[in-house]
């Protein structure tokens, strides 16, 4: 049962009593569930003709199946990039089936975060060589482990530190920050990037939602990790909330319940 309660106000602006409307959900939550097994069952299916098919491709890239004229190579390696695009939105898909049926491992534990924010860093400063932006790290001496699951807190962390270096010009800082917050840790993602505009924010965390706008609109994507992002999060008991000034960035921050220690 799904309760709503709204304020129901006087001509001067007092309230003088609240609607509150019950409704049976029932139904909804057994759609949601036929959906969600449904996309699971879909992507299942996709992905093996999928990486039967890259692996194929690559073969004629690697030049095993003839030689290539440059033109040939050009268009294949563009259905190569497409192909990549789709395998990451059915594991991304995959990943947002499995949260939301609750099946993916929810084993917690306490997680030092102050670790865990080093070794990401150092893993996206390997890997994000394309692009010039530093990272930096503000976390006091003896931060409080986190009650979480170890590899969903890599996967929300990941995904806010690469949105953050996406969706920012070259030349950027991206700062990680943590600290206590009554029972809470909380921890933000800064970027001075291109920002969110207002009307966006409240949309960001929905599935396949995308801004549309000229800084942003070339930059690849699939409109999944923000929601993989929250489901997690709220799988944790914990909260995200973003703020942000389109053309000079983003805070994302999230409240996660300590460990008792
Ligand atoms: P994706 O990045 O694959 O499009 P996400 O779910 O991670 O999907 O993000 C949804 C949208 O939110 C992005 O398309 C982008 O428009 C916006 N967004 C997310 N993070 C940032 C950020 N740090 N700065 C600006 N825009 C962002």
């Amino acid at each position: 049962v799904r309760a709503t309660c709204v304020p129901f106000r006087g001509r001067n602006g007092v309230t003088i009593g609240t609607i509150t409307v019950l409704s049976d959900i029932t139904a909804l939550k057994e759609f949601d569930r036929i959906r969600s097994d449904f996309v699971s069952m879909v992507c299942h299916e996709v992905r093996s003709p999928m990486n039967s098919m890259m692996m194929q491709l690559k073969v004629v890239l690697d030049g095993l199946a003839g030689e290539l004229s440059g033109r040939q190579r050009e268009i294949l390696e563009r259905v190569s990039e497409k192909m990549n695009g789709l395998t990451t939105m059915v594991s991304e898909l995959l990943d947002l089936s499995r949260l939301e049926s609750g099946l993916i491992a929810s084993e917690k534990s306490a997680v030092n975060m102050a670790e865990l924010f080093r070794e990401q860093i150092a893993f996206h400063e390997a890997n994000g060589a394309r692009k010039e932006i530093t990272l930096t790290l503000d976390v006091p001496e003896s931060l409080p482990p986190a009650l979480a699951n170890q590899r969903s807190m890599e996967e929300v962390v990941t995904n806010l530190i690469t949105n953050a270096i996406k969706y920012s010009p070259e030349g950027s800082t991206v700062r990680l920050m943590a600290r206590i917050e009554n029972e809470y840790l909380r921890f933000s993602v800064r970027d001075n990037g291109y920002g969110i505009p207002e009307e966006d924010l409240k949309r960001i965390f929905d599935r396949f939602y995308r801004v549309n706008d000229e800084n942003t609109r070339a930059i690849v994507g699939t409109g999944l990790g923000l929601a993989i992002v929250k489901s997690i999060v709220d799988a944790h008991h914990g909260s995200i909330k973003v703020t942000s000034t389109p053309g000079s960035g983003s805070t994302f921050t999230v409240l996660l319940p300590l460990a008792d220690i």
